[in-house]
């Protein structure tokens, strides 16, 4: 944009780097936790408020300013990136979409401004993709001022030890004649007695803080109890499915440069490998499925910033994204040989951090349904499954813990 001979730059049209958070990566992976400075530079770089309106403490970034800081940080640290976007993009988005910016507009602030970190706690111990196993509740409580009592346990949640909120999907316990939503979102306080938290230690991902939640009648402010359809609250999910796949671009891109970069370096039969058509083969594909990946991502993003749902497009996306950075990062440390494999090597950290995004927030065989059925095809739909016959389990798991 041009005045005469002077260039005025759009807001946010700044190049986006995080050398302190990138120099600490490798530190940060080893030691299992994210340092404090990681935070600070984060907060004053000003990236926890792009993705929000002025309304709400944000700066309104473009879709092409949130791309570009969005794969910054995740270069930086995939780690880092995960913790900060889960609270920042999506559990912001969460309160955004499915609250009220005059109820809970202050929460919205605490955390676009960095004040408080927030966790989406909705997976629990049973199976995380069946949601109908899920049995956290939330009931009236007969305390003075009312609200809600919440009752459950939220596992293998990102944040969760550390965490000062959780967005909370749990069953709602109807008194008679409420034919409301069966499931509520509940923004929950962490930092009260009826909390008890717990670390999982992981495989990647590892500057990211990730463990479970215990609830025992902790006490929610009838206000930060939201009914939400379940049926809607995948339009919400989608801001995390967007999240996870700039992170597997971020880790696929910084894999396919430590590649180039040994390729160029390591000489084998009087050349280097770069020069070798089988090597040359492997770092053009990874090329070339980055670039169509970050292509897809920077759609979707442009779409959900114009106040479009892509849902689809950002299931696809998810899939796309998340198995191409594993693949990959295969390549890389294949490419780099024992040194790839060697603990402490950026290709075999890389390697460990790009698998937790294929499960994180949505499995890609979950996403598969979805993209199935919107295609067309219905609903998956499942048989009463016979546990007794020989092609189940030979035996009634009654019990068990469940099926
Ligand atoms: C890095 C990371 C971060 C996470 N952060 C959060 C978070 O912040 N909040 C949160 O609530 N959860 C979080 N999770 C948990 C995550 O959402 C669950 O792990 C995920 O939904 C899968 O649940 P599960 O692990 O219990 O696997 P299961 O549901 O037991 O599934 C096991 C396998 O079976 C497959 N499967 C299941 N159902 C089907 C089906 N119908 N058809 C075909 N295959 C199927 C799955 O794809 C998977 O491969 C995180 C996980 C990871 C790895």
């Amino acid at each position: 944009m041009t005045t005469g001979t002077e260039t005025i730059r759009p807001p946010h049209d700044t190049v986006w780097d995080f050398p302190g958070i990138a120099a600490r990566a490798a530190r940060t992976d080893e030691e299992g936790r994210m340092p404090p400075q990681n935070w600070t530079e984060i907060v004053e770089s000003g990236y926890l408020r792009l993705f929000h309106p002025e309304e709400v403490g944000g700066t309104g970034a473009s879709a092409a300013t949130q791309a570009a800081a969005l794969e910054a940080l995740a270069r930086a640290c995939p780690g880092t990136y995960w913790t900060a976007t889960v609270s920042a993009l999506l559990c912001a988005k969460l309160v955004f979409t499915y609250g009220d910016t005059e109820r809970h507009g202050d929460l919205i602030r605490s955390l676009v401004e960095g004040r408080r970190l927030a966790a989406f706690a909705v997976v629990e111990t049973t199976a995380g993709s069946d949601a109908s196993t899920f049995r956290t509740t939330v009931r009236p409580a007969d305390a003075p001022g009312g609200g809600f009592y919440i009752s459950g346990e939220k596992s293998r949640i990102s944040n969760a030890p550390v965490a000062d909120v959780a967005v909370t999907l749990a069953r709602r316990e109807k008194p008679p004649g409420d034919d409301g939503p069966d499931w509520c979102l509940a923004f929950v306080d962490l930092r009260q007695p009826g909390v008890r938290r717990y670390d999982i230690p992981h495989m990647g991902l590892r500057g990211m803080p990730w463990g479970g939640i215990v609830f025992t009648d902790a006490h929610v402010p009838a206000a930060d109890v939201v009914p939400v359809p379940f049926g809607e609250l995948a339009e919400g999910m989608a801001w995390g499915w967007l999240k996870t796949s700039f992170s597997a671009i971020a880790i696929a891109e910084s894999a396919l440069d430590a590649s180039v970069r040994h390729a160029k370096e390591r000489v084998s039969f009087g050349r280097p490998l770069a020069h070798m058509e089988g090597v040359q083969a492997q770092l053009a594909e990874s090329r070339a499925q980055i670039d169509a990946a970050r292509l897809l991502a920077r759609r979707a993003l442009h779409e959900r910033v114009a106040g479009r749902s892509a849902r689809d497009l950002i299931a696809k996306l998810k899939i796309y994204a998340t198995e191409m950075a594993v693949g990959v990062v295969v390549r890389a440390v294949q490419i780099h040989g024992a040194a790839g494999v060697t603990r402490g090597h950026e290709v075999e950290r890389l390697y460990r951090d790009a698998e937790m995004n294929v499960i994180g927030g949505f499995t890609s065989n979950r996403l598969r349904e979805q993209v199935a059925e919107s295609t067309g095809l219905g609903p998956a739909v499942y048989a009463e499954f016979d546990w007794v016959a020989p092609a189940g389990l030979g035996r009634d798991p009654s019990g068990l813990d469940g099926p």
